[in-house]
């Protein structure tokens, strides 16, 4: 049944009411829909389904093949799988058998994957058997002993209900000449192990759920460690003041993927604790998307703003019903105002802002969609979550109205960086975390980020916060995207640059059109004195602009010149 939710009209809006969260296995969700809807679809891809019972059977078999693999308590599991059932299911059967999952971004180079598999000390893998190229190349100089290879056919529609006993994978052996390391197939793993049911009991607030690299554009990539308490008591958090989801009944549209924790909490946790049907999609591709909405009628789409972006600029959108999106939450980057009015116009859904970060499981702040909202800001702290804006050197909270430090506290918050004590010490202060985004909190309560400390630009003395000057940017009718950032010069130390890109249909518009319209809508001194044209921006996969990499490329050009 739906939640009355009666209490939302009646907090003040700075204060969200308080909820318990049990410190219990996160798998636990998983057990508890599988009993209440084991024939639900769970998951979606690629036009079959998997019942709750199914995907429960196959996490079961996947935790007791770890077991039979020698893997212990707290042992390390490294998933590196785009959204594909075997995530969900190595996931699950993962925390099941009480092992720590390492998400591992499928993108990742050699250096990055090495550097996290040794690191995180993983002794088994998880993946596709397109990405083995690279785990054989990096395979001698970590710590695994197993490698479990899946493949997409494992689960497209096929007469045979799972495709058990699959030929063994022949050119698996080369790398594992090298150190012994044995090659599994995903689908002959599950069915060789038993579906005995299996639950490790864990010590929720100390031990690990999963390892999350972050911070990798700040020197090496840390692990955060998110207990299994800090990822349950996100999900409900999200759930009471994001979804107001109907159990049993809502399907999840799975553009983000599983492996961020963005993708992890909002979006497969969620569908999992209320029984919704999660649609995979392995690959974010604008007219699948709208194929798919079209045509499955999902209800929830938890995105990043660049999704949206490509969807409102989609030319043949109207061709698509995407009446059925009911919710959506945007994260992990700003969303720009006029894409979010935008939006909704065309859907009728609601897109509400929430803010997070890795080291708080992530989410931290949201608007919600029962009225409590105020477009352009990232809303009010979640329950059981303190936020203050502060002076970063003293801790000191600075007035309603200026800009200071975000510092947040709550059960979300993360037990600290894997084995670095120091770079742990230096966020996590008395319990606050210091996340390194500017803020401002208003006189209700809401709090906006102006941007992240390390991207203000410093031009003659003046702090420039590169939003700022993107949110008038986006106002523009011809741009489709861009993004602002403090190049070197000589005179001023630092001047604005922009990178723009221009819808496809939009003629052609100059730079100085463009800084006359800065102009018009900045002060002088934030007014960028360099405008670059660009087809695309680099992005990570979640859609944050590579502020570092336009960085690195002007500065090769200046070097050129
Ligand atoms: P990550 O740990 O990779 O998820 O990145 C977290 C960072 O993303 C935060 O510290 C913010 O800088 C940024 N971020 C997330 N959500 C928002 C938002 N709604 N508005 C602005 N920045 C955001």
């Amino acid at each position: 049944m739906r939640s009355t939710l009666s209490w939302l009209e009646h907090y003040p809006s700075e204060v969200a009411p308080s909820f318990d969260y049990p410190k219990h296995n996160l798998a636990k969700f998983l057990v508890n829909t599988a009993g209440r809807f084991p024939r639900n679809p769970a998951l979606y891809f690629m036009g079959k389904t998997i019942s709750y019972e199914e995907l429960l059977d196959a996490s079961y078999r996947f935790a007791n093949a770890l077991k039979g693999l020698g893997i212990r308590k707290g042992d390390r599991v490294a998933i590196m799988l785009p959204n594909t059932p075997h995530t969900v299911i190595a996931f699950y059967g993962t925390l099941l058998a009480g092992a720590v999952a390492v998400q591992t971004n499928p993108l990742y180079m050699e250096g990055e994957l090495r550097h996290q598999l040794i690191d995180s000390g993983a002794k088994v893998i998880v993946t596709l058997d397109l990405l083995l190229p690279r785990i054989k190349k990096v395979l001698p100089s970590t710590f695994l002993e197993h490698v479990i290879i899946g493949s997409i056919k494992d689960y497209l529609p096929v007469p045979k209900k799972w495709l058990y006993g699959a030929k063994q994978w022949k050119d698996g052996t080369n790398a594992a000449k090298h150190r012994d390391v044995p090659f599994l197939l995903f689908p002959e793993l599950l069915s060789s192990s038993s579906n005995a049911p299996i639950i490790e009991i864990v010590d929720a607030e100390e031990d690990n759920a999963i390892l999350q690299y972050t911070g990798g554009t700040t020197g090496v990539a840390k692990g955060v460690m998110l207990t299994h308490y800090n990822l349950t008591a996100n999900t409900l958090q999200n759930s009471h003041w994001c979804y107001d989801a109907e159990d049993g009944k809502e399907i999840f549209l799975g553009a983000i993927p599983c492996f961020h924790v963005f993708g992890l909490t909002v979006l497969m946790s969620q569908s999992v604790l209320k029984g919704g049907m999660l649609i995979l999609i392995p690959k974010f591709e604008i007219k699948q998307i709208l194929q798919t909405v079209d045509k499955l009628k999902p209800t929830i789409f938890p995105g990043a703003p660049t999704m949206y972006i490509a969807l409102i600029n989609q030319p043949d959108l109207a061709q698509y019903d995407l009446s059925s999106i009911r919710v959506c939450v945007s994260g992990s980057a700003p969303l720009p105002l006029e894409v979010q009015e935008r939006f909704e116009e065309l859907t009728g859904g609601k897109l509400i802002e929430g803010y997070g970060l890795t080291e708080a499981a992530p989410v931290t702040h949201a608007n919600n969609i029962w009225g409590k909202r105020k477009i352009g800001s990232i809303g009010i702290p979640f329950p059981d979550t303190e936020a203050r804006v502060v002076d970063s050197a003293t801790g000191t909270e600075v007035p309603t109205g200026e800009i200071g430090e975000l510092i947040v506290r709550g059960p979300q918050v993360m037990k600290g960086y894997w084995n670095r004590p120091d770079e742990t010490a230096m966020v996590l202060r008395d319990g606050w975390l210091y996340t390194g985004d500017m803020a401002i909190q208003d006189e209700d309560g809401f709090f906006s980020i102006v941007d992240r400390k390390k991207d203000m630009i410093i031009a003659s003395g003046y702090n420039i916060y590169p939003r700022e000057i993107e949110e008038v940017l986006f106002e523009h009718p011809y741009i489709k995207d861009a993004a602002a950032a403090g190049v070197p010069d000589k005179y001023r130390g630092e001047t604005v640059k922009a990178f723009i890109v221009l819808k496809d249909d939009a003629p052609k518009v100059t730079a100085e059109e463009l800084e006359a319209w800065c102009r018009e809508r900045l002060a002088a001194y934030k007014v960028p004195r360099k405008f670059e044209f660009r087809e695309s921006l680099p992005k990570t996969i979640i859609g944050k602009v590579l502020r570092r990499q336009l960085l690195e490329e002007e500065k090769q050009k200046q070097q050129e010149e």
